[in-house]
């Protein structure tokens, strides 16, 4: 008698998972972007539980679906300035929305040089942002650029000279126990004093380290890839105007496999022919695209106060007037993906590669990245108009948090 009831509450509950289960579950369709071919995903608890093909010809107006863009190198969005003065949980919720309007799903908010009081109070922020049930999803972890970086002009670029300094592993684990542990990429330079040992902690403590804004030679690179470092930030910036043509830091990073550049191919930070040399030696396995946009991406043009500065918005770029550098982007990364595949004639496949699956891998995100079983449902549903990516439907965890219509 009683294991007759156990078996029909058991039923009881089997059926009730299955209603649930299938209830739960609903279909997106589009024309997949690594071979044009039509699908339909199985959404099941934010996740893709099945991938259909589907017996259509793709027409002109296709659209396509990929995963969730993931830009690691972002200052800011919307007037939102993550190594602002004024930065709150609020203010990172606005830029998020807005990022997913721009059909990036993951991001590291990224801070750069400044006080040190400024940066441990902003890590503190974006570390309970990171714990928020609508947006900490999105922010897997944060880019610290600088402070330990080349104080020389030009390879410091728009970077406060008066804030950097040599590394410091003391002072970064104040900053790491700030941030709750979610520096996860830090840019630094390898000529600076200390700055091979502080690497090799980084990596022990399973923090990525790109080489950046740095005048490092052959040697110093060297000692800092055997050390551990993987990546070069924004290959091409962050170093000055006139360079010895033998003897620069360009060189070593590009001759060495075991660096993976971060490129800005926006369309104003590299030329078209950086851009293309850059693919040629690293490809698209080794190569991550990042916007490296500045909080003013998506205001409107003209000149901004930024703390002790005045900065000049172009309907392009962010530019310092009074040194007549770049300060950094006003493009989200989705324009890079249609600026690459203009430059290169890479495939979408390749640029969506460069855009979301290399960053996951190199930051261990293994649900993300991909379309396949069991991964995230982190996709953006787009169009390309003239190698313009125009996206039209966002989901993270297979929740809809953008839709253009
Ligand atoms: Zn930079």
């Amino acid at each position: 008698m009683i294991l007759k009831c156990t078996s029909i509450i058991a039923l009881f509950f089997f059926c009730n998972m299955a209603t649930a289960q299938s209830n739960d579950t609903y279909g997106i369709e589009g024309v997949l972007y690594s071979d044009e071919g039509w699908v339909s995903l199985s959404i099941t608890n934010g996740k893709i539980s099945g991938i259909d093909r589907l017996d259509k010809e793709a027409n002109l107006s296709k659209m396509y679906i990929a995963p969730g863009l993931i830009d690691v190198q972002i200052n800011g969005y919307m007037g939102v300035d993550f190594s602002g003065p004024d930065l709150t949980v609020e203010g990172i919720r606005k830029a998020t929305k807005a990022l997913w309007k721009a059909g990036v799903t993951t991001y590291f908010p990224t801070v750069i040089t400044s006080d040190f009081n400024r940066l441990k109070k902003n890590f503190a922020i974006l570390a309970q942002a990171q714990k928020d049930p609508e947006i900490g999803k999105s922010i897997p972890g944060f880019h610290l650029e600088g402070p330990y970086i080349s104080p020389l002009p030009g390879f410091r670029g728009a970077h406060l000279e008066k804030y950097i300094k040599n590394p410091d592993w003391e002072e970064f684990k104040e900053l790491q126990r700030a941030a709750n542990n979610g520096i996860k990429l830090i840019t630094l330079a390898p000529e600076l004093d200390g700055a091979i040992p502080f690497i090799r902690n980084c990596v022990a403590n399973g923090i990525t380290v790109a080489l950046g804004h740095h005048n490092g030679s052959a040697e110093d690179i060297e000692r800092a890839i055997d050390a551990g470092a993987k990546m070069a930030t924004h290959l091409g910036n962050g170093c000055a105007n006139e360079i010895n043509r033998h003897h620069n830091p360009l060189w070593p990073q590009l001759a060495d496999d075991r660096i993976t550049p971060s490129l800005i191919a926006d369309g104003f930070h590299l030329t078209k022919e950086e851009v293309r040399s850059f693919y040629k030696v690293k490809g698209p396995d080794k190569t991550i695209l990042v916007s490296d946009a500045l909080d003013l991406a998506g205001l409107p043009p003209g000149e901004y106060t930024r703390g002790e500065r005045t900065l000049l918005l172009t309907p392009n770029v962010v530019k310092l007037p009074k040194e007549n550098v770049l300060a950094g982007a006003a493009s989200p990364i989705s324009a890079c993906v249609g600026v690459i595949m203009d430059y290169t004639q890479c495939t979408l496949k390749d640029a969506i590669q460069m855009a979301s699956t290399n960053p996951a891998k190199m930051f261990s995100l293994n649900d993300l990245g991909e379309i396949g079983q069991g991964k995230k449902a982190d996709l953006i549903l787009f169009k390309l108009e003239d190698n313009k990516v125009v996206i039209h439907k966002t989901f993270v965890s297979g929740q809809l948090v953008y839709s253009k219509e």
